[in-house]
């Protein structure tokens, strides 16, 4: 069973401004990021702990969409069980 492609892209926003834009320090031990808007500076693991509604909705999403792949995915392999049966004869 394959299914399509379940990959989201979640886009972080600033718990401030809400903007979504952020410089990155390089070579910054305490990975350290920027708003682009308001300037405000956090670090990566504050800013994904402030996405984590966010975070887990697209969660949620992948999960609602896997289902209802499965699901039709099932149905299809049902259809084609009981098409196969048409062909069995019982002599
Ligand atoms: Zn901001």
């Amino acid at each position: 069973m394959k299914l399509n492609n379940l990959d989201r892209e979640i886009r972080l926003l600033c718990p401030t401004c809400g903007c979504t834009d952020f410089s990155h320090e390089e070579h910054n031990e305490n990975d350290l990021v920027t708003c682009a808007q308001c300037e405000r500076k956090m670090s990566k693991g504050d800013l994904i702990n402030e996405n984590s509604e966010v975070i887990n909705e697209a969660k949620h999403e992948i999960a609602s969409e896997a289902k209802k792949q499965i699901e039709a995915e099932m149905k299809k392999m049902l259809k084609n069980a009981f098409k196969g049966s048409k062909n069995i004869k019982i002599r």
